[in-house]
């Protein structure tokens, strides 16, 4: 198998540097890459527009279903495309992180996605981002990883992006909610954030993106040798 084809999942909790690192690993390895947790999150903000109860089970796979989730290209960063308009922006509120969270809990909202991931990665030469990559969505990925940092790490970068974009949730507020949705995500019945057992762990902390971005390029390049 040539290089350019293999599925690498990189999963791990919030703010463990996933997002960035997929970015960056994708570019100099000209993958695609694939950020899961935007696909969870523009469905948990088409309940929350739609008035739908994210209790109601039945009535959220119904509308999910329905909800045509794109990825578009645009000037080097990755739109998330919803039913056509761009969710990029709308899916990063604090009140959707943990909305999503919620309903990624259920069967029928998963397995909508499931079915979706696996297809946009069957090709190969993709880095999926999330948090059950290598344990459910490809457990037969050629490299996986699992990224962490403390929460405070965690939580101070998350805190640093919303600032940015000019929220006004404070430090602590982060940290705490960063913590709540991975202890959320983590004991789910479904699919729960896992380490698989073969992933390479790369703890972040205190480590610069560079130094990680360059143990991520090596381990993906020797376990390419071993597919040739
Ligand atoms: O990675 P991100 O913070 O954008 O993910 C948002 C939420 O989506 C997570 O807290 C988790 O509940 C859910 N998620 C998931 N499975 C994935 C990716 C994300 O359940 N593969």
């Amino acid at each position: 198998m040539s290089e350019s084809r293999l599925v690498i999942a990189i999963d791990g909790p919030s703010g463990g540097g996933k997002s960035t690192l997929t970015r960056l690993l994708a570019e100099r390895l000209g993958y695609l890459p694939i950020d899961t947790g935007a696909m969870y999150r523009t469905l948990a903000l088409a309940i929350s527009r739609s008035g739908i109860s994210p209790d109601d089970e039945g009535g959220v796979e119904q509308l999910c279903r329905k909800v045509e989730i794109r990825f578009l290209r645009d000037d080097g960063s990755y739109r998330v495309i919803a039913d056509g308009e761009d969710v990029s922006q709308a899916i990063r509120t604090p009140e959707i992180s943990m909305l999503t969270s919620r309903i990624s809990a259920q069967r029928g909202v998963r397995e909508i996605l499931l079915k979706l991931q696996r297809e946009l990665g069957k090709e190969g030469g993709v880095i999926l981002e999330g948090r059950d990559i290598g344990t459910v969505v490809f457990p037969h990925a050629q490299v996986k990883f699992f990224l962490s940092a403390t929460p405070r790490e965690r939580g101070e970068r998350r805190f640093l992006e919303l600032l940015e974009k000019g929220s006004d949730a404070t430090l602590e507020e982060t940290i705490a909610a960063v913590i709540q949705r991975d202890e959320q995500d983590a004991a789910r019945e479904l699919a729960p954030l896992r380490k698989a057992a073969d992933a390479v762990e790369i703890d972040s902390t205190g480590v610069t993106i560079e130094e990680v971005l360059s143990r991520m390029e090596q381990v993906v390049r020797e376990r390419a040798k071993s597919f040739e």
